[in-house]
């Protein structure tokens, strides 16, 4: 079994509030930036399919020189290979661009039988690149899958979270499967696994290598700014009993039009 595992490299949560509209304007992105950590679950998830059945692995991302050190972290984890695509030269994408070039390099791995990815990224959000990937390669997708039950006879059997219930699902192979955080615990690298990882050599693919002519952005993102901050003010109402409390508060929330 041949399975991709789809790594983007995005800003550290705890620096994101940090993150200025005119650093997202301009890619020039100066938060520390590391694996998106819902794709440390689809890197996990890869890992343990190949210690049940027998897997060769490979972690594939879009981005630019930096992003190898998130494909490292996968690596690290025990992901056999990686692979770059370059997107120095490339304009300004959309969901659309970004699975494109997704599924063309997939497709150059040969025969893959699973297509592993995050649910979202904690940047840009927008949760839909492996819906474009599913269905530039035209193959069946699982979405918030939080256990791959068996993977047998060009089968694959998962549990869906869906709203309130699991559902499990079965799909003939190949497919895409997009993992939530319920499926697994991502393990730490281990030392001897970081100490592999920072002597690979991670191969770079460009959109003319993989065959692929850059489609033309549909969607061109005019204005983007942050919201304004929100004022909030926090008022502490003192008593000897729970009534006196409750009824300074009652008095309070009566004053602003509240109730
Ligand atoms: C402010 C702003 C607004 C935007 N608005 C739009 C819009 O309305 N429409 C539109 O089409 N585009 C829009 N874009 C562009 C869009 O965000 C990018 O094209 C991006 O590729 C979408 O991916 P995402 O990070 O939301 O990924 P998600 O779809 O949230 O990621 C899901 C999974 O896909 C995989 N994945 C995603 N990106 C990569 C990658 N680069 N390399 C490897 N794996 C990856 C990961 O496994 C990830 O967990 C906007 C961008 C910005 C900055």
């Amino acid at each position: 079994m041949k399975i991709a595992v789809l790594i983007k490299q995005t800003p550290d949560t705890a620096e994101l509030p940090k993150v200025s509209a005119d650093e997202v304007r301009t890619g020039d992105v100066k938060a520390a930036m590391v694996i998106n950590p819902w794709d440390e679950f689809a890197a996990e998830e890869a890992v343990r399919l190949d210690e049940r059945f027998g897997a060769e692995t490979v972690a594939i991302t879009l981005g630019g020189p930096e992003a190898t050190d998130a494909l490292k972290h996968a690596l690290a984890m025990g992901v056999a290979g990686a692979k770059r695509i370059d997107d120095s030269q490339l304009p300004d994408g959309d969901i659309w661009l970004t699975a494109t070039l997704l599924a063309a390099a997939v497709q150059a791995e040969g025969e893959v039988d699973l297509v592993l990815t995050g649910k979202q990224s904690v940047d840009e959000n927008s949760g839909s690149v492996h819906v474009g990937v599913a269905q530039k390669l035209g193959y069946p997708l699982l979405t918030n899958v939080v256990e791959i039950q068996e993977v047998e006879g060009g089968q694959v059997r998962a549990v869906r979270l869906v709203d309130g219930a699991r559902e499990t699902v079965q799909v003939p192979l190949p497919a895409v499967i997009s993992v939530g955080k319920e499926i697994n615990e991502p393990r730490y690298p281990s030392f001897m696994g970081i100490r592999k990882a920072s002597r690979a050599q991670i191969p770079t693919l460009t959109p003319e290598e993989l065959g692929v002519a850059v489609p033309d952005s549909h969607v061109r993102w005019d204005r983007i700014r942050k919201p304004e901050e929100r004022k909030t003010q926090v008022q502490i109402f003192d008593g000897a009993t729970v009534e006196e409390k409750a009824a300074k508060l009652v008095d309070a929330l009566l004053a602003e039009k509240v109730i």
